[in-house]
């Protein structure tokens, strides 16, 4: 388990800088808050299988996590499913990730593919040394890693894994956003905030109105 991280490590580093790579930093005693009950809105959405701009995204789940950990992440994705109503979709495989295999390829096919793998330590990044939660990787073909730091807290991997998807998505920090703040802010980052979310519209020409947004009182906008 251990070995496979570490090639995947490994191999998300040699990329070098050709691609932007992100992270999403924690306090170190930061741990994360256990999930609440997050209220969505419900808005009906009129997409169909023959709608222009639909899209689904494919994640490759490690078998590694444990079944902690893969119910935090499937949360995350299930709740950006919510929130997307149909237009995009995250459909989520358990499929060991083959690092070696994807580099012998000369010419590998442009794919939209995810993979979200566990990883374990802390990085030098900007001159010192931080715990990163999460770190997003993309690849030159399309699609790209999320490695999910084994150091993060069972109760903070939702939030790491929705922050992650927003940039899967193609949303950058935003200081305003509570979502796509850089640093995990566990008070407000406990759900998809409508803020996010009419950003991802606006990217991607989706009506705002046919996608969700949580109504929490502290983290909607
Ligand atoms: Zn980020």
């Amino acid at each position: 388990m251990l070995l496979r991280a570490l090639v995947a490590a490994t191999f998300v580093l040699s990329l070098g800088a050709c691609v932007q790579r992100d992270y999403l930093v924690a306090d170190p005693a930061d741990n994360g808050v256990p999930a609440g009950e997050a209220r969505y809105t419900d808005n009906l959405s009129y997409v169909t299988r023959y709608s222009p701009n639909v899209e689904v995204i494919a994640l490759r789940l490690d078998p590694a996590f444990p079944v902690d950990e893969r119910r935090e992440i499937l949360r995350a994705v299930g709740e950006w499913n919510h929130v997307l109503n149909g237009y995009v979709r995250f459909e989520a495989t358990i499929r060991v990730f083959h690092a070696e295999g994807q580099r012998s390829d000369p010419a590998p096919p442009r794919a939209n593919v995810w993979s979200i793998l566990p990883a374990r330590g802390a990085m030098p990044i900007g001159g010192r040394v931080i715990r990163p939660m999460a770190v997003l990787q993309p690849l030159p073909n399309g699609g790209g890693v999320v490695m999910i730091y084994r150091e993060t807290a069972v109760a903070a991997i939702a939030t790491a894994v929705r922050h992650e998807l927003g940039h899967v998505l193609g949303l950058a920090h935003d200081p305003a956003s509570r979502l796509m703040s850089p640093i995990h802010d566990p008070q407000v980052q406990q759900c998809i905030d409508k803020a996010t979310v009419a950003a991802v519209a606006r990217m991607r020409d989706l009506p705002l109105d046919q996608l969700n947004w949580c109504e929490d009182s502290q983290t909607a906008r």
